[in-house]
């Protein structure tokens, strides 16, 4: 059966933060992804967890700031990890409940000033980014 993005979806990430900024939320992050992030801090994983992390279960979110922003975002300097940025923000916005209908995607447009402009991310792709495949 068809998708409805079978044609594709424009997405260009603009920088404008609101993805990782002013709401609280878990963003999800391996070992391996914490000891990159460290590491691109010239931090320790200890020193790191201490800071940036939080338990939830098993598994390990991010911190955020009191005002909700990202623990790794800074005012005029972005994400301060981007290179090494883990998983789930460098799927964003390409996830299995911002694509399960076109109305999802356009709830998520209206924070996200990236979609619907610059490239077209073919159905493969997307399906990909999505872990739907
Ligand atoms: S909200 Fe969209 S355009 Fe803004 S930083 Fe996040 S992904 Fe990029």
């Amino acid at each position: 059966m068809g998708e409805w993005y079978d044609e594709g979806l424009r997405f260009e990430c603009t920088g404008c933060g609101d993805c990782c900024r002013g709401e609280p939320g878990y963003v999800w992050v391996s070992p391996n992804e914490v000891e990159r992030m460290a590491g691109s801090l010239g931090m320790s994983v200890d020193d790191f967890a201490a800071k940036c992390l939080r338990r939830a279960g098993k598994r390990l979110s991010l911190l955020e700031k009191p005002n909700g922003d990202c623990i790794l975002w800074e005012s005029g300097e972005g994400c301060t990890v981007y290179p090494a940025r883990p998983e789930q923000c460098r799927t964003f916005p390409f996830w299995p409940e911002n694509i399960r209908s076109r109305a999802a995607w356009q709830r998520v447009a209206e924070r996200c000033p990236g979609i619907g402009r610059g490239r077209l991310y073919d159905k493969d792709e997307i399906d990909q980014l999505a872990g739907l495949v």
